[in-house]
């Protein structure tokens, strides 16, 4: 491949190295150029002030940046912040900052648009376009630096819970994980990072053998087969008695405990009968439950349980020994579901 097509975001420093050294630089700029990337948040060779002028300028020709682009950027009062950003080849991904007491998190996503088609979720409705690379993943992380960097701030915890299913991109996820954690990178710990995923049984006993300890969350969304099955597709492929096993087996191999996501829909899997079985089905092993208030998608039927009945359900939960909390709900005034900006911009487009 020649130099000007490669993917440099996705590179270690190890790899820039090398490539470097083959467009006849010394190798120790590769090193260099990962740190100002990532660490420092370089938007383009001109901003790596320790380099010589003349170097900046004949990089980009040789070995170009395709940083993202922010197309829209909403801001509510609260500091949620939602980012439309543009990726080279026109695609656009949506990037969330969120407020907590203890710093900011950012949730990134993975793909363009997603294959799994649950039926309560904005992104399926489009499909999957492509995955996103390693790069492309970093690179929305370092675009909510920046802006946290306007506030004082910046990203404490990312969580691979935007568009799309992270383990349906495996590789380049886990290269995602693993140079988010670079010393010279960004050196976020595992333990600051939740991959979620909708359960995709393989991949989550794989993820346990990588020997990185991130949070897992599974979104779960219903106690039994039968009715996840008319929420989730993928329960076909891997139905619950796979699933919690993969999940047993991730707690136990990775030490961390697995989080159970549960949209509480109106009438669909809201009831006290719905609780009991969600006990049933966890109560074997150390999990946390967190109970998601439904945001409503237009083109699904589904309505938001009662805040009354979702703290019914929390208490049953929570009398049977099982941590559960509901999910603070944050940036009402631009919160659409996930997914939805970027579509009304697709369909804006069409
Ligand atoms: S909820 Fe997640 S896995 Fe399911 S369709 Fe949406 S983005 Fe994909």
């Amino acid at each position: 491949m020649a130099a000007k097509d490669l993917d440099v975001l996705s590179m270690s420093p190890e790899e820039l190295e090398t490539s470097v050294a083959e467009i006849g630089e010394p190798r120790f700029r590769g090193r260099q150029l990962f740190e100002w990337l990532w660490q420092h948040g370089a938007t383009s060779y001109d901003d790596i002030t320790v380099w010589p002028k003349t170097l900046r300028a004949s990089m980009a020709p040789r070995l170009p940046l395709k940083r993202l682009v922010a197309e829209k950027v909403q801001q509510a009062q609260d500091g949620t912040t939602k980012l439309l950003l543009r990726l080279d080849d026109g695609n656009r991904v949506e990037t969330v900052l969120l407020p907590h007491p203890y710093g900011y998190s950012v949730c990134v996503s993975s793909q363009v648009g997603c294959n799994m088609g649950c039926h309560f979720c904005a992104s399926g409705i489009l499909g999957k376009r492509r995955n996103l690379t390693a790069g492309e993943m970093l690179d929305q992380v370092r675009y909510a630096n920046q802006i946290l960097g306007k506030r004082g701030q910046k990203v404490s915890r990312v969580d691979l819970m935007g568009i799309g299913e992270p383990l349906d991109n495996y590789d380049a996820m886990v290269k995602f994980l693993l140079l988010l954690h670079h010393p010279l990178g960004f050196q976020l710990s595992y333990r600051h990072v939740t991959v979620s995923t909708s359960g995709l049984v393989p991949a989550i006993y794989r993820l346990a053998d990588e020997g990185m300890p991130v949070t897992l969350a599974v979104s779960l969304h219903a106690p039994t087969d039968a009715l996840r099955l008319t929420l989730m597709p993928v329960n076909k492929a891997y139905p619950l008695s796979q699933l919690i096993g993969a999940c047993l087996y991730y707690g136990e191999t990775t030490g961390r405990r697995v989080t159970f996501e549960y949209l509480m829909l109106d009438g669909v899997n809201d009831s006290l009968e719905n609780a009991r079985e969600l006990v049933n089905l966890v109560h074997d092993f150390s999990c946390h439950v967190n109970l998601i208030p439904w945001n409503r998608v237009e083109e699904h039927p589904f309505k938001p349980s009662p805040m009354a009945r979702v703290r019914q359900f929390q208490q049953l939960v929570q009398d049977r020994g099982i941590s559960c909390t509901i999910r603070k709900e944050l940036g009402q005034e631009i919160d659409a579901a996930c997914g939805q900006l970027r579509r009304r911009e697709e369909e804006i487009l069409r």
